[in-house]
């Protein structure tokens, strides 16, 4: 039997937070934030899932109590964070950027001197808005944006007969086609600047998907628009490895993962190499 479990525990806190550091004057805090510099707050209703790992207690069946889990949480996460100001009420980012980055290290480091000693942190993912979260794990940082885009495809190949993709598509082979509305997930990896918190400027990756793929295949039929579909089956696990290599290497920060969604029920994902 393994001996290692990983446990999840889901916490919520609600925030405020600004990118404006007081130490330093208007110009120099437009320069560094850009459209997201303001000397007001805002906030956010946070979700943290910490995932930790242990062996197995023989006699309580756990790894880790999740009464004790949650003290910690509490202590470290909750009654720190909730309902506060985080620029104004938490020492550590009086004069640093409470970027997701940033707070992931924070609470990373936290988290992982406050556990029992035969718990270890292994990961954290900490959601700021539907459509931003950031992941920590083993101190690496990955951050994942979220797109939509709806378009039609025929599943079609070209080295089968009708009769054969009518027998393996079914109605997916139908010849007008039919649509969905994907989300696509994409993720990047790398440490902050140390001055903004953050690993690259958000509105520059939303402008890169943006022209590489959503101004693409938003509204479009993928076999009859796109020329990379048009002699291949237009399956989701193609259109995840095209969307991939479309963003290799053209983001402000290196490419970790894609993942698509095409139903509720079907994900796929294209990651880089380890
Ligand atoms: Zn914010
Ligand atoms: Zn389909």
């Amino acid at each position: 039997m393994r001996d290692q479990v990983t446990l999840t525990r889901r916490v919520s806190f609600s925030s405020g937070h600004r990118y404006w550091i007081a130490s330093l004057g208007e110009e120099q805090n437009r320069a560094l934030f850009g459209k997201w510099a303001s000397p007001f707050s805002h906030g956010h209703n946070y979700v943290l899932d910490v995932s930790v790992v242990g062996s197995v207690d023989r006699s309580t069946g756990m790894v880790i109590n999740i009464k004790a889990l949650d003290a910690v949480l509490q202590a470290n996460v909750v009654a720190d964070l909730d309902q506060k100001s985080i620029n104004d009420q938490v020492p550590e980012f009086s004069d640093k950027a409470p970027s997701l980055e940033n707070l992931l290290l924070y609470l990373a480091a936290r988290i992982a001197r406050s556990l029992p000693p035969q718990t270890k942190l292994l990961a954290l993912r900490l959601e700021e808005s539907p459509l931003l979260y950031g992941e920590w794990e083993n101190g690496k940082l990955t951050l994942t944006r979220s797109y939509e885009f709806a378009a039609s495809h025929r599943l079609n190949s070209p080295d089968l007969t009708p009769e054969q993709n009518v027998e393996l598509y079914g109605k997916c082979n139908n010849p007008a086609g039919h649509g969905h509305n994907y989300v696509l997930e994409v993720t990047v990896q790398g440490s902050p600047d140390p001055k903004t918190g953050m690993m690259l400027p958000i509105d520059e990756m939303d402008h890169m998907v943006e022209k590489l793929v959503i101004d693409r295949y938003d509204h479009r039929h993928l076999n009859v628009d796109l020329d990379e579909y048009k002699n291949v089956p237009a399956t989701s696990e193609v259109v995840a490895q095209h969307i991939f290599e479309a963003l290799d290497g053209k983001l402000p920060a290196k490419l970790k993962r894609i993942r698509l969604q095409e139903t509720a029920r079907n994900v796929f994902e294209v990651s880089a190499p380890e």
